[in-house]
């Protein structure tokens, strides 16, 4: 086994694009919120090979990871994937779910994909999702939630983003016992924090050419918390008046809202815990957890994951549907600053999806996880070798 600051220094080295005669150029930037590999000229663009830290998890999570490394290579990009495990199965091998090799990895290529890990519930381990998310500072839960031919749902015309808050709330995992009978939990709302998720619901909307952005909160009765929140909002979106709409909404109302009109929203930034059920109420919209990618995003890295869990009773039965990685993995080609590869991904997906013949089971499909992959490689491919680079 490589020591974790070795692996960090091997993989730095590894990261560092080449030009043309091999030798190193500079690293790439990640810019906020989806990066752009602004520092290299055009010409050298195609000769970059993308470092990136792969994290199959459990579960499912090995089977959607190898279909998604299928898809995003297919688009003619060059991956030096580096697999690192987390997740149960470390647990008897490193006396952790989290070994400390899996951090080094990401801050060194300063981007990873990653699929699902379980979480013991009410026992046990840590959630290692928010241990990576709050010690990367991953601090913007970005969980784009759109409407796809062929899907059956309620409505056709939802394309919401979900902006969640992801370091504190009531996931700063402060709890205690009272006694024997009661327990509490600490909800942590900062300034700091709240502005700094809302400027990035503003800066994604101005980027995406998005609209609109809804700060959503329970600011009525949590006048402190929720009402610090809110305040924060309104103290960033007044710097953007004129440029994106804001308004506000409380919870409660914003979740039936959603179920009724949910064409009328565009982009959502929430506290972390209304972030996570209001991303899961939106991926319900369109599809279910099946279809809906996501990205936590920190200044200094970012990792691509899917909402769903690890869907344990689906593992290794080539059953599992892996467009919610593979959508995670065209939102990690965005933040590469590779938008055509992330638009011709995404384009497959839904073309694949709205054709019928090769459809997942959990969209009513027979399909296994590898042979819709493959469906989608091969689109994806198609297009790549008709399309100059
Ligand atoms: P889950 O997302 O694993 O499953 C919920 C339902 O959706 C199940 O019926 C499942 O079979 C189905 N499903 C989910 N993903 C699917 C896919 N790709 N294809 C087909 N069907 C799919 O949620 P859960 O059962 O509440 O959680 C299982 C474990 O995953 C728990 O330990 C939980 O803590 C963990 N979890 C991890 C993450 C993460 O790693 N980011 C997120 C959520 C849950």
């Amino acid at each position: 086994m490589v020591a974790g600051a070795a692996l960090g220094r091997r993989i730095l080295a590894a990261n560092r694009p080449r030009n043309a005669s091999g030798e190193m150029t500079r690293r790439p930037t990640l810019l906020f919120p989806h990066g752009r590999r602004s520092d290299l000229p055009e010409e050298d663009a195609s000769r970059v090979t993308y470092t990136v830290t792969l994290i199959p998890g459990d579960g499912i999570g090995p089977e959607i990871a190898d279909a998604s490394v299928t898809v995003l290579e297919a688009t003619g990009l060059d991956f030096d994937w580096q697999r690192v495990e987390a997740g149960e199965s470390q647990i008897a091998r490193h006396g952790t779910p989290l070994p400390d090799e899996v951090l080094d990895s990401i801050r060194a290529t300063r981007v990873a994909l990653k699929g699902p890990i379980t979480t013991p519930i009410g026992e046990g381990f840590r959630s290692v999702n928010v241990t990576l998310r709050q010690a990367l500072d991953l601090y913007a839960n970005l969980r784009p939630a759109r409407s796809m031919k062929g899907v059956e749902t309620r409505y056709d015309d939802v394309d919401l983003v979900i902006v969640r808050e992801n370091t504190e709330d009531l996931y700063a995992g402060i709890e205690h016992r009272v006694g024997r009978d009661a327990a509490e939990s600490i909800k942590i709302i900062t300034r700091a924090a709240s502005e700094r998720i809302c400027r990035f619901a503003f800066e994604y909307a101005l980027t995406n050419g998005r609209r609109k952005v809804t700060a959503v909160h329970k600011a009525n009765i949590m006048k402190l918390s929720d009402g610090l929140f809110l305040e924060s909002c309104r103290t960033i979106a007044a710097q953007y008046e004129g440029r994106i709409e804001f308004e506000d909404r409380i919870v409660d109302n914003m979740c039936m809202q959603l179920v009724q009109k949910p064409a009328l929203y565009d982009v959502l930034v929430l506290p972390n815990l209304y972030g996570d059920i209001v991303s899961d109420l939106a991926a319900g919209l369109v599809g279910g957890l099946g279809v809906a990618p996501g990205a936590n995003i920190g200044d200094e890295a970012a990792v691509f994951e899917p909402v769903h869990g690890s869907a344990p009773k689906y593992a290794g039965q080539d059953v599992a549907n892996p467009t919610a990685l593979i959508l995670s993995g065209a939102l990690m080609l965005r933040h590469l600053g590779e938008t055509s590869a992330a638009v011709r991904v995404e384009n497959a997906v839904r073309e694949v999806i709205a054709e019928g013949r090769t459809v997942p089971r959990d969209l009513g499909g027979s399909a296994g996880t590898k042979a819709f992959a493959a469906a989608v490689a091969d689109r994806v491919a198609a297009v790549a070798s008709s399309t100059p680079r």
